[in-house]
């Protein structure tokens, strides 16, 4: 028995894939793997990606972060959720939050019993019953442990070029050689089809036994030489242009995301300790750039502080993630678009599956690399699902870009999952995939669908107890949300202060 030893590992491209990668690697596999990341300070990065899930926390600490440290090099701020704003309808607004609502009682989940209140004409609104909900739209926030009720579940919005540096940082003081340079091909070997070098423009030549490709939409080493082919969702999720734009700080800090429905996509906005992010996502056969431009400048908030750049992309994945030697992470991997902020998780959890599925003989690892390749599949078309459940359940009749995406077919897997809901609210999740029950169930009601009915397990309560206890949650809910400091002033001691406004 034995292992290959020391692991030769090339990562292509240093944005906040390849970065995230390094650092990763460098924390987890240490003195065992030698590593190398190559970029182009003359091709730079895509330059976006600033919000992000829970998950991110797995990142922090994995990586040993302090916190508030993080968020100071980062100018973070809290994410509580994301308010959708017109996707159902003009006028309409509701947050996915990352926190519970309501309470279970017993097996019964909330839900079902928010539902039987709703039947019995006692229930408000559901965000109405969520901590997080509450507290996002009063831009509350803490990070002190809360008496009787789940403490908030948040996310950051942060500088990604900044996150970018501390990464980068991180990696070289853990031993992560950077090389600066344009790739200018990669050999393969003759028999096995492997990679077995990296060559740049200045004549610099890079042997690994793992090659990661980080290089972004161009996905130079998956893509472009070994040839894997691009699974293509635009049937689900057309929109394939964004145009972004960072504006001066505003007086709001609201600790959530906005994601605005526009006539042919969505716009963004972000809010950092220094500046918002800014972004209209749309989709080229219903609304020409020129247009797209209009639209986003006429509807930010502060004075921009550039011209939007347009970034033009495909949804959907390389149909292998891993192929030979070579793993894509990042956009080289595949895009979903930015509705959800799951790229930097898919980055993470790409990273993650990698270091748990990686063999000690690289040569012998055909069966890790179809676990690998499965099991990332199963992720993405999870996430693929939710992203496509907030398109087609809209009710925004007469708009050509809504109408068609009420008229796209769900996948299998999500037509399950909406059917179940439909009849009694409830929700079917498989394989690990990464949106729990609670954004599920949060998402198919703000987006109007409407379950017929609840599971009896509802029905064991007395009808005259399910006024009272969804009263008594809601007022808790809005004490505790009143209680708590502002967004501004927890941060601001949190962090120490608040970067100055760019
Ligand atoms: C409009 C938009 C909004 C987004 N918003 C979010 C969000 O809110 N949340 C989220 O999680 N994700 C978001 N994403 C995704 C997120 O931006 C990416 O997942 C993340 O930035 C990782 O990008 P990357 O490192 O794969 O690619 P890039 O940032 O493009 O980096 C590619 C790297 O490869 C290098 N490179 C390329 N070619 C060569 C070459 N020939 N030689 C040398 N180096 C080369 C480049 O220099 C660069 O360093 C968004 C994406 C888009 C397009």
């Amino acid at each position: 028995m034995s292992n290959t030893g020391n692991l030769k590992i090339v990562i292509a491209g240093g944005g906040t894939a390849g970065w995230m990668a390094a650092a990763l690697f460098a924390r987890f596999l240490g003195d065992t793997a030698e590593i190398t990341l190559v970029e182009s300070d003359a091709i730079g990065t895509v330059g976006v990606g600033e919000a992000t899930i829970p998950q991110i926390h797995n990142l922090i600490q994995g990586l040993g972060l302090d916190q508030a440290e993080f968020m100071r090099a980062t100018n973070a701020s809290f994410k509580l959720g994301i308010e959708f704003v017109d996707w159902l309808r003009v006028g309409h607004s509701y947050i996915h939050s990352f926190g519970a609502t309501g309470r279970t009682v017993g097996l019964i989940p909330f839900r079902q019993l928010w539902l039987r209140g709703r039947g019995l004409g006692v229930a408000k609104d559901f965000g109405s019953y969520g901590l997080n909900v509450v507290a996002a739209r009063e831009q509350r926030f803490t990070l002190a442990p809360l008496k009787n009720v789940a403490d908030l579940g948040y996310a950051y919005h942060f500088d990604a070029s900044l996150l970018a540096k501390l990464l980068r940082s991180y990696s070289e003081k853990r031993g992560v050689k950077r090389v600066e340079g344009k790739i200018a091909a990669f050999e393969r070997d003759g028999e096995t089809g492997d990679i077995t070098l990296m060559t740049l423009e200045n004549g610099t030549a890079l042997a690994a036994d793992l090659f990661i490709d980080c290089t972004g939409f161009a996905s130079l080493a998956l893509g472009k030489t070994l040839g894997v082919s691009f699974v293509d969702w635009s049937e689900y999720l057309p929109c394939d242009t964004a145009l972004a734009v960072p504006t001066e700080a505003g007086d709001h800090l609201r600790p959530y995301t906005q994601s605005l429905a526009r006539p042919a996509g969505w716009q963004w906005r972000i809010p950092l300790q220094h500046r918002t992010g800014n972004g209209h996502v749309f989709c080229s056969s219903f609304m020409d750039v020129g247009e797209a431009t209009d639209l986003l400048l006429a509807s930010l908030e502060t004075k921009p502080l550039g011209d939007p750049r347009p970034i033009r992309f495909r949804t959907g994945h390389r149909k292998e993630f891993w192929s030979h030697n070579c793993v894509a992470l990042g956009l080289a991997a595949g895009f979903m678009e930015p509705l959800e902020s799951t790229s930097i998780h898919l980055v993470q959890s790409g990273v993650a599956r990698l270091l748990t599925l990686l063999p000690g003989d690289l040569k012998g690892g055909a069966k890790a690399r179809e676990v690998f390749n499965r099991q990332s599949q199963i992720e993405w078309e999870r996430i693929r699902d939710f992203l496509v459940l907030h398109y087609i359940a809209n009710e925004r009749e007469g708009d050509p870009f809504w109408d068609h995406c009420r008229a796209i077919t769900p996948p299998d897997t999500l037509a399950e999952k909406i059917e179940m809901f439909e009849n009694s609210g409830q929700i079917v999740r498989e394989d690990e995939e990464l949106f729990l029950d609670e954004s599920w169930g949060q998402v198919m009601l703000g987006q109007g669908i409407e379950p017929r009915s609840w599971s009896p397990l509802a029905d064991n309560v007395p009808a005259k107890d399910i006024g009272p206890f969804l009263g008594a949650i809601e007022k808790q809910a809005s004490m505790i949300a009143g209680s708590l400091p502002t967004h501004r002033q927890f941060l601001t001691g949190f962090v120490g202060r608040v970067a100055e406004r760019t």
